[in-house]
């Protein structure tokens, strides 16, 4: 019996009004990466340091002899960042313009649907959650108000 096959990939975020962009990228780019996000208003980022293998496998890391431990794993950082879904693409985009160098081994990037957002200290949900202070959504308002 052969498999079946769907055609087309499911919009599986249709219904979803915010996205965590996971981003597994160069460790020694870490530092352009968040400057680059938080100039546009990105204010929440959780940074994890792990290992993977990818097209780059196990081979030598050529920016830092520390990049590379004594397994087949190459050490990256994670970066996740939920926003909006109107505001992933300009993550995506700032994300490779500080992360990317062309070499094998520049990392991934994942766009994964969030069901909500809670914000501890106060309770709030969804859109209020998904908002800070001063964050894209009040830089982007206040340009086009003034
Ligand atoms: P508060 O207004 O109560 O300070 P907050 O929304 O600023 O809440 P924090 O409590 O400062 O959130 O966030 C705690 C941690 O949660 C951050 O250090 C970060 O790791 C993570 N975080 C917060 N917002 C996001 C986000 N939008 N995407 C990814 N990580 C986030
Ligand atoms: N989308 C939020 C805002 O515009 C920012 C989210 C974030 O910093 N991750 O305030």
């Amino acid at each position: 019996v052969p498999i079946s096959r769907a055609q087309t990939s499911p919009d599986y975020s249709s219904d979803v009004k915010f996205c965590k962009v996971e981003a597994i990228i160069r460790p020694w780019r870490v530092p352009h990466v968040s400057s680059g996000l938080l100039k546009m208003g990105i204010r929440g980022v959780t940074v994890s340091d792990v290992k993977g293998f990818g097209a780059q496998g196990g081979s030598t890391e050529r920016h830092g002899g520390s990049e590379f431990s004594e397994d087949k794993f190459v050490t990256k950082v994670k970066m996740e960042i939920v926003v909006s879904k109107d505001q992933v693409d300009a993550v995506i985009d700032k994300i490779i313009e500080e992360a990317r160098t062309g070499e094998i081994g520049d990392g991934k990037i994942f766009v994964i649907p969030v069901s909500d957002i809670i914000r501890v200290r106060t309770g709030e949900r969804g859109d209020k959650a998904e908002r800070m202070t001063g964050g894209r959504a009040d830089m982007i308002s206040s340009a086009s108000s003034n």
